[in-house]
């Protein structure tokens, strides 16, 4: 059992980074779980980013997030690449156990973000980055005058798919079911663009390309039949995974599965446990909104500490 810590922060992208900065600064000396294999957060697997304030040449996923650590460990954060185990976080003093050890502390910042559902064919990783993406808002503009595909039925992939008629030349949604799940609003809005248009009964079974997507091998469901389809971009939008395993047992949820903040503030449902980034959000999922809430959750867990004195 380790002394009790002002601040554990368990997670690395762009939200526990920048608690990390803030808590450092206040001279909390914040402990933070980056997480073994996916210390960095999904930055880390994308290419350029063009879209965080600061960097008007664009930067490098990887670069923006090396830099994010160096500014948090350069005001005392301590950066261990660990995974955290488990969490009891329901008494006064914390328990986070990570590597075999339990560490304690008298407040919690959770920032485990979210996973992009994948379909999981042959090329999509690979792929990643170089055609294929899970964010229109972060890739829309890479895929000027071009044709492109969106697969998904539900309103976010409706939501691509319309914001995405701003660049490419056209967007085909490939749907596995003969009916969109979306609210009507948004199907209306869909069906009337004229540069969208449908492959209803249809499945992505490859992504097809070396360097980058050339194309998608797409499966009617219904009929059995294989046919390709042209396309320099791939959109899927199935869904996103909060990742919450190591705490919903203790924790208020929301009715999507994310975890419930007394918005605007960072405080969960217990008490000096605070949360942020794309665990929270289902509605921006950006890095900058991802930082944003990073330091909010910093404040309100420092303002927690002040007044318990
Ligand atoms: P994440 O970045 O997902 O980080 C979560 C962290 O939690 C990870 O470090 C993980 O290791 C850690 N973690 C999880 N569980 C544990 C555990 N048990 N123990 C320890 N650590 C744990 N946004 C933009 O603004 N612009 C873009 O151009 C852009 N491009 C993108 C491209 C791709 C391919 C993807 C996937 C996303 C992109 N996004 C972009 C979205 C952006 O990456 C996310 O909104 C942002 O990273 C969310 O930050 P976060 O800190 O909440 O979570």
């Amino acid at each position: 059992m380790s002394d009790v810590r002002n601040v554990i922060i368990i997670g690395s992208g762009p939200a526990g980074y920048t608690a990390a900065v803030y808590a450092a600064r206040a001279e909390l000396r914040p402990l933070v779980f980056e997480g073994s294999i996916t210390a960095g957060g999904a930055l880390m697997n994308t290419t350029e980013v063009e879209n965080f304030p600061g960097f008007p040449d664009g930067i490098m996923g990887p670069d923006l997030m090396d830099n994010l650590r160096k500014q948090a460990e350069r005001f005392g954060a301590e950066l261990v690449p660990e995974d955290v185990t488990s969490v009891n976080l329901d008494k006064p003093v914390k328990e986070v156990v990570a590597g075999g050890e339990t560490f304690l502390a008298h407040t919690v910042i959770l920032a485990t973000g979210s996973g992009y559902r994948e379909l999981g064919v042959p090329g999509e990783k690979e792929l990643s980055g170089r055609g294929t993406s899970w964010c229109a808002t972060c890739d829309g503009f890479f895929f000027r005058e071009q044709d492109i595909a969106v697969v998904g039925g539900g309103d976010t992939a409706m939501e691509e798919a319309l914001f995405l008629t701003r660049f490419a030349s056209s967007v085909t949604v490939i749907h596995r079911r003969e009916e969109l799940r979306a609210s009507r609003i948004m199907v209306e809005r869909a069906e009337a663009n004229e540069k969208i248009r449908f492959l209803w009964n249809s499945e992505v079974t490859e992504v097809l390309g070396t360097e980058r997507v050339t194309g998608l091998r797409v499966l009617n469901n219904k009929s059995g039949e294989t046919s390709t389809l042209d396309v320099t971009g791939l959109f899927v939008a199935i869904g996103h995974d909060p990742r919450v395993e190591l705490f919903d047992k203790q924790i208020e949820l929301d009715g999507e599965g994310y975890v419930k903040v007394d918005f605007p503030s960072t405080r969960t449902t217990l008490e000096g446990v605070f949360a942020c980034g794309d665990v929270v959000d289902h509605q921006y999922r950006q890095a900058i909104t991802a930082a944003g809430t990073g330091c909010s959750a910093a404040l309100d867990a420092e303002r927690f500490l002040a007044a318990r004195g």
